[in-house]
């Protein structure tokens, strides 16, 4: 099927979801990575949607079991942690790690801490990056080892 000299397949990989894969038609963006046909109410996600429904479902995940389950690359889920579009659930065993002192925080780059002590001496374009604290601590060496798994880029 082609639609304005472009295969659907095509558009799907730009995930840009203009056009349903189902029946041509036009598709809204929902919310939450979700789209939906306006014609025949198909639904599709991008990567964001995709994790994100996931974690709705399932609960807490380590970033290699949700890309294996959604076919999102863990770089992407570690990207998106970081940009804070994604947070990892209380109660998780896996979380991002505080790019400044290395402790456990479920989205952003940085912990609140470091973010304030950041904060004082630079612009407040830092405060874009800062994450949350899960309020109950884990076993640090088991999320570490989650951690290195996904090659940190
Ligand atoms: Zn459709
Ligand atoms: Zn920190």
């Amino acid at each position: 099927m082609t639609i304005l000299g472009k295969s659907v397949e095509d558009m799907l990989k730009e995930r840009k979801f203009s056009i349903c894969e189902r029946c041509g038609g036009k598709v809204q963006y929902l919310d939450s990575g979700r789209y939906q046909c306006t014609v025949c109410d198909h639904m599709v996600m991008d990567d964001f949607g995709k994790v994100k429904a996931y974690l709705e479902e399932n609960g807490p995940a380590a970033a290699p079991v949700i890309a294996a389950a959604t076919g999102v690359s863990p770089e992407t889920i570690n990207q998106m942690l970081k940009d804070g579009r994604v947070e990892i659930p209380e109660d998780s065993e896996y979380y991002v790690q505080c790019e400044k002192c290395g402790c456990n925080i479920r989205y952003g780059r940085f912990c609140p801490g470091c973010v304030a002590e950041l904060a004082r001496g630079m612009n407040a374009m830092f405060r874009m990056d800062a994450g949350a604290k899960p309020k109950k601590e884990f076993n640090q060496d088991k999320g570490k080892l989650h951690f290195m798994d996904k090659r940190r880029i």
